[in-house]
């Protein structure tokens, strides 16, 4: 990639590159930058100070696969949830219904309780023959009000995470685990995520992505049916259950926000989704 157009998608993402004068000792400083409003699915945590992290200069993708390969640490993505551990058999007639009829049955759902207090339900957004999906958890109070997913603060980084590999919201498909909000932002429960399955099932086997991006430990945990954690979940390629689709994770642009020293590892599993993308 060039090095102009490379910098363009890496200021998109709010990391601005510095390069040393002396490139046989270069490596590129990633500072972290926020974006300003806020998204009500993020948890109330003072503001951290922008951390400077190091990142490879090399721009091989490949090297990326060699190169992190440590044990992550634990992070708070990875609260223990109440997740259905096997797939639920599908809702009867689910199989026919086609994207504007599973788009109807979406939005008249009352499968668990959630259809008491949510606004809106969220069925999704982009381009429903995309070759990337992203999933995340559920929707929040802007999404719920909107009826579009990603649309708070934690969403202008997913749109700019996107951005970064040349990809916008209308190119890719962006659903969530949840097609309604919890109460207080709280973590799906286990009924929730059952009755919601099968809609999410049904948009992946319409869209037949080429790959998944799951960010955020609730995406992935219940997409790969696994308690490992999102550190350790994002450094290898996983398969769909039950579906011969890739699935990466990485983080949620949540958690970036609350945590930007990791940006720049979310940024590597980008790297990882272009090159997948382009096989
Ligand atoms: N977080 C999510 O996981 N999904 C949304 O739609 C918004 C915030």
């Amino acid at each position: 990639m060039r090095e102009e157009t490379r910098k363009q998608y890496l200021d998109s993402m709010g990391i601005q590159v510095y390069r040393l004068r002396d490139k046989a000792s270069s490596f590129e400083t990633f500072e972290l930058i926020e974006a300003d409003p806020v998204d009500s699915k993020e948890v109330a945590l003072p503001a951290p100070a922008p951390v400077k992290e190091q990142a490879s200069a090399d721009d091989d993708l490949m090297s990326y696969m060699a190169m992190d390969q440590t044990q992550p640490e634990a992070d708070s993505e990875d609260d223990v949830l109440e997740f259905p551990l096997k797939e639920k058999p599908s809702m009867p007639g689910i199989e026919s219904l086609d994207w504007g009829g599973l788009q109807q049955q979406v939005a008249n759902c009352e499968r668990c309780e959630l259809c008491k207090t949510r606004t809106n339900t969220v069925f999704g957004v982009g381009n429903p023959d995309a070759d990337v999906m992203v999933i995340g958890e559920a929707p929040g109070a802007d999404e719920d009000a909107k009826g579009e997913p990603f649309v708070g603060r934690a969403g202008q980084l997913l749109d700019n995470m996107l951005k970064a590999i040349g990809l916008d919201r209308q190119q890719v498909f962006i659903a969530n685990i949840l097609k309604c909000r919890p109460p207080n932002n709280r973590n799906p429960s286990f009924e929730e995520v059952t009755a919601c399955e099968s809609y999410l099932n049904r948009q992946i086997d319409l869209i037949q992505p080429k790959i998944i991006l799951s960010v955020g430990g609730v995406s992935a945990k219940n997409l790969l049916k696994t308690e490992e954690s999102v550190g350790r979940l994002r450094l290898q390629q996983h398969q769909l259950v039950n579906r011969n689709i890739p699935v990466l994770v990485t983080y949620h642009p949540a958690y970036l926000l609350r945590k930007p020293s990791e940006k720049a590892k979310s940024w590597e599993d980008l790297k990882k989704l272009k090159q997948v993308m382009s096989q």
